[in-house]
């Protein structure tokens, strides 16, 4: 999916990266003839190309960055308890990763725009990407909770 870029540094190899909003890494390399980026070479360069968007396939495979950081947690939930607003569709905030942490019982994970269907349990995590929906719905007795994560800055 398409990620805008929110900023750039250097590897350890002195190649350029890019970090998008999902806090994903990606190079960015100019490495003439066959990599042609002349505009990465400059901090102007650099600047102008601030919120372009590129394709992210870590998010597409449900990839946490690394490393993440946990920044939060929602309480313990049961069949009983679990808000509706997750049980319908909804989406974590530009940046913010989840972490569908599942103690007891099954608990239905859907995301459409990534075809996924499927249940989680314990030791099953189900990993929640920024900005994309998804719902989840316990199937009979069930404990889970959810937890947030962030790219750690660089
Ligand atoms: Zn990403």
């Amino acid at each position: 999916m398409d990620r805008p870029i929110t900023g750039f540094s250097l590897d350890e190899a002195g190649d350029w990266t890019a970090t998008l909003n999902c806090g994903h890494r990606q190079h960015v390399r100019h490495k003439p003839p066959f990599e042609n980026r002349p505009w990465v070479t400059t901090a102007a360069g650099r600047e102008s190309r601030m919120g372009a968007m590129l394709n992210c396939v870590r998010c597409d495979s449900f990839e946490l960055p690394e490393p993440a950081d946990v920044v939060g947690r929602t309480p313990e939930f049961t069949e009983r308890t679990l808000p509706d607003a997750l049980r319908t569709n909804h989406t974590t905030a530009a940046g913010v990763w989840g972490r569908i942490v599942v103690t007891e019982g099954l608990v239905r994970y859907q995301v459409p725009a990534l075809g996924v269907d499927r249940d989680l349990e314990p030791g099953v995590p189900g990993i929640v990407v920024p900005e994309v929906r998804h719902a989840v719905e316990p199937r009979g007795a069930a404990r889970l909770h959810v937890e947030f994560l962030r790219a750690r800055p660089r």
